[in-house]
């Protein structure tokens, strides 16, 4: 801190000083105001990285910029909780080797958890004479040095990580720069909580509750988007709308929860069997559907044909009962450009096309066009 002239920090005095004599008095409350005005603009940077977009790269890397123009520490290292894995995974870092950062990153954080559960930063002022569990993390013994490691802390039951400084410098950190590093911690932990909520709450508001795949509402932005973009680029794009067979007799005879379990097989079939690129929606009861940029009607019906077969050749609880035989489903297709040069007349068309294969038989891929007969 010392070290950067322009700083308002560099005062060393403890903020729990409180015997000074009257005129001194000034001078700390003085340094309060700055002292104050810093954290506010410490604050105020990392809460404006939500401003455009929610990304948690955007506070992480306000932070790691905060630290280095502040604080100067020789190393730096955030490290933020994952549930996965159930460690503590390096985000962010300078003043490491990469091999160092490696192995920081690698170890199983058996340290770093200890900070990870307190409200409050560990501070270890000098790590040479200290016997803290976390020098186990410094490789070398007689490294001297000062050490902060204060956690992301949102609530009694929530610290998402720990940002740590080092320091070559032994009892260089002051109590205000630790608390200042605190309340960076915990400002960064809360952004990061309502960037992680933000992502939750959308992955929510876009996705079928019982299958898990997209719904309907999201289904139709992200349609327009590749339609337009197929159209804008004069690219092949594909429209399968699939629905399951006598599926009113199925529940009816087996009931809702087996209903249920078929749908999700279902879903889980078509995810397996087509690519990341293509668009999956459950569009409504037992009916989904898929779009497939960059295919054409030929190998559109082949993905189909594909999708088909697979749902055909799963073993589904209760399927015998069905009129087929077992569990089976039904689609249509169509493709830009060859049927429709608008979105919507594309969709209505695969749908006209899945009625033509319910009413010539179910089991079936209809392709929507002229080939296309309502018997
Ligand atoms: P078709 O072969 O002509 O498609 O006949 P179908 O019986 O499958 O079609 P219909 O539209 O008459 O019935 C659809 C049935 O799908 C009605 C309802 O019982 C069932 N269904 C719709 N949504 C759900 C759901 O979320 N869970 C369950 N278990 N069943 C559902
Ligand atoms: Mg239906
Ligand atoms: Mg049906």
């Amino acid at each position: 801190m010392a070290r950067n002239a322009n700083h308002v920090l560099v005062r060393r005095q403890s903020l729990t000083n409180t015997s000074r004599p009257a005129n001194k008095a000034r001078t700390i409350s003085r340094a309060g105001n700055s002292e104050l005005f810093q954290e506010y603009y410490f604050l105020y940077r990392i809460a404006a990285t939500l401003a455009d977009k929610m990304e948690a790269e955007r506070p992480i890397r306000e932070v790691k910029k905060i630290v280095g123009e502040f604080f100067h520490p020789q190393e730096y290292a955030l490290l933020l909780w994952e549930e996965e894995s159930q460690g503590l995974h390096l985000k962010s870092h300078f003043g490491f080797s990469r091999p160092r950062a490696e192995l920081l990153a690698l170890e199983k954080n058996r340290h770093w958890r200890t900070a990870l559960r307190r409200k409050y930063p560990v501070h270890v002022p000098d790590l040479a004479s200290a016997a803290s569990p976390l020098l186990a993390h410094w490789k070398t013994p007689m490294r001297r040095g000062d050490f902060v490691a204060t956690p992301l802390y949102v609530n009694a039951q929530r610290s998402l990580g720990v940002m740590s400084l080092y320091r070559e410098q032994p009892n260089s950190f002051t109590a205000v720069e630790i608390k200042l590093l605190q309340k960076i911690a915990v400002q960064l932990g809360k952004v990061l909580d309502k960037i992680a909520l933000y992502h939750q709450t959308h992955a929510l508001s876009i996705t079928d509750a019982l299958t898990g795949l997209y719904n309907r509402r999201y289904f139709n932005e992200r349609y327009e988007i590749e339609f337009m973009r197929a159209a804008r680029y004069a690219r092949p794009l594909a429209v399968l709308v699939i629905d399951i067979d006598h599926f009113k007799k199925f529940n009816d005879e087996h009931g809702h929860l087996v209903g249920d379990k078929v749908l999700k097989m279902t879903a889980k079939i078509l995810e397996e069997n087509i690519r990341k690129a293509d668009i999956l929606a459950r569009f409504g009861g037992e009916e989904f559907i898929v779009v497939l940029p960059e295919i054409d009607k030929e190998h559109g019906c082949q993905v189909a044909e594909k999708l088909r077969r697979a749902i055909e050749l799963t073993h589904f609880p209760k399927e015998e009962s069905q009129p087929l035989g077992h569990l089976t489903a039904s689609f249509g297709l169509a493709a830009f450009p060859e049927d429709a040069t608008d979105g919507n007349k594309l969709l209505a068309l695969a749908d006209h096309a899945l009625y033509a294969a319910k009413a010539n038989g179910r089991n079936r891929v209809e392709v929507a066009g002229p080939i296309v007969q309502i018997s």
